[in-house]
């Protein structure tokens, strides 16, 4: 690995997510919402989220800063970081593919939602936020800097404990009995564990 072939990975990695994200952002724009949960709360933990996986590795990819937090480029650990760049791409395919027209950026929920609890979904309640810290955690194996790499799992954490537990809240308020059985039987993101 070179440090050219770790930025280009992450790169890959947000490139492909625009990709496999852009046919659902369309499609949601037609889809009526019935009901939505998005607040002042929600835009500034989409901000901050958006600040650490997306802002502060771009201006680092650009321009090198911030120079003072650079520490040498390791190889192994910007392999490891390429299989969590296919981890997440292929977390963020799964997840997008069972959610459907049931997709959204934020806390919405669509008119004739229905619960997806199918595919990838059998597994997680959330596997898209599975790709989220996926990607996280690639950012920090690939980008040799100590805020470039780490901003991704700062900022998608406070999105992710900032919204989840409102996230289920609205699931179970929507879909009752149904969400609470699919919540006993799977876990967040992580199989078995969490
Ligand atoms: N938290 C999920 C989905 C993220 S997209 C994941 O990480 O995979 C956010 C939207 O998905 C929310 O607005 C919610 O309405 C919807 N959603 C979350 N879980 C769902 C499920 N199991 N079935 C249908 N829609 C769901």
């Amino acid at each position: 690995m070179t440090p050219f072939l770790a930025k280009a990975a992450w790169l890959l990695l947000a490139g492909g997510w625009i990709v496999i994200r852009y046919p659902y952002a369309r499609r949601a724009r037609r889809t009526p919402v019935a009901s939505s949960r998005r607040g002042l709360r929600e835009r500034l933990l989409m901000a901050v989220s958006f600040t650490g996986l997306g802002l502060l590795p771009v201006v680092y990819l650009v321009t090198g800063a911030p120079r003072f937090a650079d520490y040498p480029f390791q190889p192994v650990q910007a392999a490891l970081g390429v299989l969590v760049v296919a981890a997440a791409l292929v977390m963020f395919r799964l997840s997008h593919k069972a959610l459907g027209r049931n997709w959204s950026i934020s806390l919405d929920v669509r008119d004739r939602h229905s619960l997806v609890t199918a595919g990838i979904y059998q597994h997680l309640r959330h596997p898209m936020y599975t790709a989220f810290w996926l990607w996280a955690v690639a950012q920090a194996l690939l980008l040799p800097n100590w805020v470039a790499g780490p901003a991704g799992l700062v900022g998608f954490g406070v999105l992710f404990f900032g919204r989840v537990g409102d996230e289920e809240r609205m699931m179970l308020d929507t879909f009752g009995d149904q969400y609470r059985v699919y919540m006993a039987r799977t876990r967040r993101i992580i199989p078995l564990l969490y």
